[in-house]
């Protein structure tokens, strides 16, 4: 067991909530940054005494994570989760862009002016790093650990929300190997680039309501009725389990230092999730629409040339039927 403390930007998040049952289950300590003391006390009251929480409110200000840092020297892994995850908003340059890209300066900057024992950065990125959104529905597509998307900052700003996640992915990836670049800090950076992110959530309770984004686009299938037309939507996708873990071996393994890590494991559409749950629920199959089955035969479009990722990380991503029946089982407990 180790008594190592990993500070964990956005520790409210789906993927980081998972990050803090691996990293306690492992023996970890974790100092987790939330917005709020309301929401802090939440996640202190789910884990106890191996978590504690400091209030971030802001990711865009200057210093935001000076004070954090200096509350907790005893911090020597810090993983940046952090970022807005959202296909809407009124501003994309002030709710998407600004705050991911300078939240992601600000925690480097903050390391590098007072928490010099961090050894080990990981960073979440994501896999519209690598390619546009249109990319991913090209059959001939392939994509390696050295592919970056051409989406611009100005296509970010003044396009859709959607292009604007995309810009915010690619451009706070970009600054943080900038920053390594030019400062030659104390500590190794290492991101992780994870597909949509499916999977159940870390508790049970938080299976109600509204979720994060792509727990909702999962939940947008399974919330079907019986005469709604099949959702259009399609992509390469990651069990959530799986980016968890990947975060840990991202900071615990020499070989990972200074790695882009992709972490997909096969493609989607929603016909294909549907597929599994009539096959699997039996139960639920009179309330669901049929869509047309024969669509959910999908065959992965991009063409992955992620084995340097795959050898890094050293375990198999779980399949769609896996993530789909952990799932629904967990959406079946949470409403008894
Ligand atoms: P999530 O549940 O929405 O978590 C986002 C986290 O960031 C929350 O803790 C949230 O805090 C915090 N946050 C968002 N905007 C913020 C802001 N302006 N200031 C301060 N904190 C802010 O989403 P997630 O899926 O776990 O995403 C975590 C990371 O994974 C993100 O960097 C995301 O880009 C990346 N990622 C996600 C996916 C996916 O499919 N879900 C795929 C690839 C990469 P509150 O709880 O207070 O809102």
């Amino acid at each position: 067991m180790s008594t190592t403390t990993v500070f964990l930007s956005g520790a409210t998040g789906y993927i980081a909530q998972h990050i803090i049952v691996q990293l306690l289950s492992k023996g970890y300590n974790v100092v987790g940054s939330v917005r709020s003391q309301e929401k802090g006390e939440k996640l202190k009251s789910t884990y106890g005494e191996q978590f504690q929480y400091v209030v971030v409110p802001s990711l865009d200000q200057k210093g935001a994570f000076d004070e954090a840092l200096k509350q907790h020297p005893e911090a020597t892994i810090f993983l940046h989760t952090a970022s807005p995850v959202t296909f809407s908003s009124e501003d994309n340059e002030k709710d998407i862009l600004i705050p991911a890209i300078e939240g992601t300066r600000n925690a480097l900057q903050a390391i590098y002016d007072h928490a010099p024992q961090i050894k080990r950065v990981v960073l979440t990125s994501s896999t519209v790093s690598l390619a546009d959104i249109d990319d991913f529905q090209i059959p001939s597509l392939k994509l390696n650990e050295e592919s970056w998307a051409s989406v611009t900052y100005e296509d970010g700003k003044t396009k859709d929300a959607m292009t604007a996640y995309w810009a915010s992915k690619k451009y706070a990836e970009k600054a943080a190997w900038a920053f390594v670049e030019s400062n030659k800090p104390n500590f190794a950076l290492s991101a992780v680039l994870p597909s949509y992110v499916f999977g159940p959530q870390a508790h049970d309770a938080e299976a109600k309501g509204q979720m994060n984004l792509t727990a909702e686009v999962f939940a947008s299938v399974y919330r079907l009725s019986k005469n709604d037309e099949v959702p259009e939507v399609a992509g390469p996708f990651v069990d959530v389990r799986d980016v968890a873990k990947a975060h840990i071996v991202a900071f615990e393994k020499d070989e990972a230092k200074g790695q882009r890590i992709i972490t997909s494991s096969a493609r989607f559409n929603a016909q294909s999730i549907l597929n599994i749950i009539r096959d699997k629920f039996p139960d639920l199959r009179e309330k669901l629409p049929v869509g047309v089955p024969a669509n959910g035969d999908v065959s992965e479009f991009v063409r992955w040339d992620d084995q340097k990722s795959k050898n890094l990380l050293g375990f198999e991503f779980s399949d769609l039927e896996k993530v789909v029946v952990d799932t629904i089982e967990q959406v079946i407990r949470a409403n008894k």
